[in-house]
């Protein structure tokens, strides 16, 4: 698609803001203002979409609830990534009919990855004729007007065209608190790694243009925002399809310019994209964190191939030593996959090997999961269930060890974390994250949520930190 396009115009943006407007109306002709209900399933590009529909009902007049039984309006934004994520919302939907059966009027939608998914909305055409609008994550934009037409209608809309997908900007945002912010940078993947449905159900990849992302940045670290993470399905990629050169490390040096007491951090990246201009750019920029989660999924070159992953064991390891070498504090995590078929049990161990070699901080395990419509679902699996059970427990015995040595270095240290909490634990009433992301439960006052402070860690296990602040 030409760069041209891929850009929503503002005439159009303009309509879905009328369309809201429309609504309103209708909402403030009726005896209450309307509560809404959004629910999230799924990772933090679906958290920050939900920000932009919970934006969006707000500007229809909408008040917020969490209890489906009062909500007037019902969005479930779904995530397609596992089956069990999938079951879960069916699930959902179905102890909708009832509070659909106490309030006839109530409008049930469900979005994201999974409503994107033909055989998935099918299904709820046919199964789940309570829910009255599906759409997919290119669609999120047009909200408002598929909305009007249910309400107008009085008829069931559904809106999941496969499409490359466009950028829309301005969109309307409802943030959750002050301290955290997530930035799209880019939306959708080109990658088409074999297990992974994303590249099915969230377009192409399209990268904002860097003076939009820098103004949003701008506006937030001047509002007073602590930490703000840069998202993407493969945020490496980002600036490939602008019509200049420029590319992740440049908009990273560029939001560095941005003066402000904030951290920088971002999510995901795809190694066949990482560089050293980009590490480089990390270990020079104050606010860049220096964190990096970096998924590798195998440590078998053979099943890095079958997963249709363009690089192997040793470009993954001299990536991370060129990182390491640059950043030496550098958090690193990752995501492993273990059971993709084919996979024998050799291979298996050759990534619990790697993990053994890394030493990641935290690492992301996942035991296969068929996605419909990816190749690697075709595949032939002959090894069971149990079996790869074997393997994944072999892998996660091996990363709690090394997880449980690195937290241990850590005590008797001083480290300059973000209060961003209260807990229901008494002996730790609060908590924190230090700059590489490490979870710390707190002594401290409450009043410092919100705000970095110095705190010396007196304790660790194999998941977080413990500590008290100086
Ligand atoms: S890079 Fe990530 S989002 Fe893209 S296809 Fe691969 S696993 Fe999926």
């Amino acid at each position: 698609m030409e760069r041209k396009n891929v850009l929503i115009a503002d005439a159009d943006l303009q309509r879905q803001r009328d369309f809201e407007t429309k609504i309103k109306a209708i909402h403030e002709s009726r005896s209450a203002a309307p509560k809404a209900m959004v629910d999230t399933f799924g990772c933090q590009q679906n958290v920050a979409d939900s920000q932009h529909i919970m934006g969006m009902l707000e500007a229809m007049g909408c008040t917020f609830t969490d209890r489906a039984e009062d909500a007037d309006i019902i969005v479930l934004n779904t995530c397609a990534i596992r089956d069990h994520a999938e079951k879960r919302v069916f699930g959902n939907l179905g102890a909708l009919t009832h509070t659909k059966k106490a309030n006839p009027e109530q409008i049930i939608c469900l979005c994201g990855c999974m409503a994107q998914r033909p055989e998935v909305a099918e299904k709820v055409r046919k199964s789940y004729r309570h829910v009255d609008l599906v759409f997919g994550p290119q669609a999120l934009w047009k909200f408002p007007q598929l909305l009007y037409q249910v309400y107008t209608r009085r008829g069931r809309v559904f809106s999941i065209d496969d499409e490359h997908g466009q950028v829309a900007e301005g969109l309307p945002v409802v943030r959750e608190g002050n301290i955290r912010a997530w930035v799209s940078i880019m939306y959708g993947c080109n990658n088409f790694c074999s297990y992974c449905i994303v590249p099915y159900v969230r377009g192409r990849e399209r990268s904002r243009e860097p003076e939009k992302i820098l103004a949003e940045v701008r506006e937030l670290a001047e509002a007073g925002y602590k930490e703000i993470t840069l998202l993407g399905q493969n945020v490496n990629s980002y600036g490939k399809d602008l019509d200049r050169d420029y590319d992740f490390a440049d908009l990273l040096a560029a939001i560095d310019e941005i003066e402000g007491d904030y951290l920088i951090r971002f999510m995901s990246s795809q190694p066949k994209d990482a560089t050293y201009k980009l590490f480089d750019t990390m270990a020079r920029c104050k606010h860049v964190a220096k964190q990096l989660h970096l998924p590798v999924q195998s440590g078998c070159d053979r099943v890095l191939r079958a997963m249709n992953r363009p690089y192997d064991r040793a470009k993954y390891l001299e990536l991370i030593t060129y990182a390491r070498k640059v950043m030496p504090e550098l958090v690193l995590t990752s995501d492993v996959i273990i059971g993709f078929p084919g996979e024998t049990e050799e291979e298996a161990m050759e990534t619990v090997d790697l993990v053994k070699e890394v030493r990641f901080d935290a690492l992301f395990t996942f035991i296969f999961s068929p996605r419909p419509g990816t190749p690697a679902a075709k595949m032939d699996d002959p090894v069971p269930r149990s079996e790869k059970q074997v393997w994944f427990d072999r892998l996660c015995d091996a990363q709690n060890e090394i997880s449980a040595q690195l937290h241990a270095a850590y005590v008797g240290k001083t480290l300059r974390c973000l209060v961003d909490g209260e807990t229901d634990d008494s002996r730790w009433p609060l908590s924190a994250r230090t700059a590489g992301g490490r979870l710390v439960h707190l002594v401290g006052d409450k009043s410092a949520i919100g705000t970095y402070h110095d705190v010396t860690i007196t304790d660790s296990n194999t998941w977080a930190l413990f500590g008290e602040m100086n």
